[in-house]
């Protein structure tokens, strides 16, 4: 026997060994009381290895709201151990399609992937236009619901429970606040972003037992940043490096591909850079700031030194540059950040 064959072997005894054990696997199940913020998405639609779709998981009291639902976030939300039955629904910040591309598959998963089926459609909560959004994907997954339910019988795929069901409201306007989601001690208020010419487009604010955190959605500097993330103890705001990104855009044009160049170059200006998102972190007084939502992508980790330059002199609190699996914990009655990782390493990896 050749030692690919022993490989062979004992990797299929390590895998019926293990597998049980990630079939009940459910890391929601281990937090303590508090609000945890799971980033599932830190990334843009360019490719990085560590950063995928946008999409975030705002845990409290075992249940989970997503904010967004990029591509492949249903997959990671699997490698992050959370059990589909925990999702509640999404939370929509606006519908470009790097945020909308994972609906189909986190609302299949909602469906039938949890301990016990959903008997009732995913809610994915937005700004108006929501409807729309929800309705395409409904009617792309049609056949999808029928095959499912075919195959499987009703029992385990219920025909009520397939697919989504949008709950628009109207965006505040202005400096104006809106809460959106009350329920079960979790506080949800919208507020409205920059992201011209994407309108409406929103961040939302999450109180729970005390603590709270802002997710900026995507947005240029607007000073409502400062206002609803006065006090609060997490901002996790969306950053593009200009600096970094003037590469990308220099070797397009040395390249000779224009589209692409022009691209780059159009994206600064509806977008906040990392020094702006450390300045409202100041200026709000939070206890942490996350970036997310990177852009450009960072192929070697030592381009988190320039993609933060000048941040730390602008901010006095903790900088994390989000990674997919990354989990920043609030717990109940305390003012500390922990942050860990939600995806363990793969056994043999
Ligand atoms: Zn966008
Ligand atoms: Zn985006």
């Amino acid at each position: 026997m050749g030692l690919d064959d022993v490989k062979g072997r004992v990797a299929l005894a390590v895998t019926r060994r293990s597998l049980p054990g990630r079939m009940n696997a459910d890391s929601v199940a281990g937090l303590g009381e508090g609000l945890h913020i799971g980033i599932v998405g830190a990334g843009s639609p360019m490719p990085d290895r560590d950063r995928g779709n946008p999409c975030v998981a705002v845990i409290a009291g075992g249940k989970v709201w997503l904010v967004d639902a990029g591509e492949g976030a249903g997959e990671t939300l699997s490698r992050m151990e959370i059990e589909p039955g925990r999702v509640q629904g999404v939370l929509m910040t606006h519908f470009h399609s790097d945020h909308i591309g994972g609906l189909g598959n986190v609302a299949l998963f909602h469906w039938v992937a949890g301990r016990t089926p959903a008997t009732r459609p995913m809610p994915v909560i937005g700004p108006e236009g929501v409807e729309r959004v929800v309705d395409g994907f409904n009617a792309a997954y049609a056949q999808d619901f029928v095959y499912r339910s075919a195959h499987h019988g009703e029992t385990i795929a219920p025909p009520s429970g397939a697919g989504m069901e949008a709950r628009p409201y109207k965006p505040p306007e202005g400096d104006q606040e809106l809460v959106v989601l009350e329920e079960d001690g979790l506080k949800v208020t919208a507020f409205r972003v920059d992201h011209t010419p994407v309108d409406p487009a929103v961040g939302y604010r999450f109180d729970y037992q005390g603590r709270s955190a802002v997710i900026s959605g995507d947005t240029s500097y607007v000073p409502i940043m400062e206002q609803v993330s006065d006090g609060a103890d997490l901002l996790v705001h969306e950053a593009l490096s200009r600096e970094l990104l003037q590469l990308v855009e220099d070797a397009a044009g040395a390249a000779g591909r224009e589209t692409r160049q022009q691209i780059m170059a159009d994206i600064v200006d509806y977008h906040a850079s990392p020094q702006e998102a450390a300045e409202i972190a100041q200026r709000a007084g939070v206890r942490g700031l996350v970036l997310t939502h990177i852009v450009p992508p960072l192929p070697v980790k030592a381009l988190e030194g320039p993609f933060l330059e000048g941040c730390h002199e602008r901010y006095g609190g903790p900088i994390w540059l989000a990674r997919d699996g990354d989990l920043f914990s609030l717990p109940a009655g305390e003012t500390k950040i922990v942050k860990s990782r939600m995806i363990p390493r793969r056994p043999g990896a």
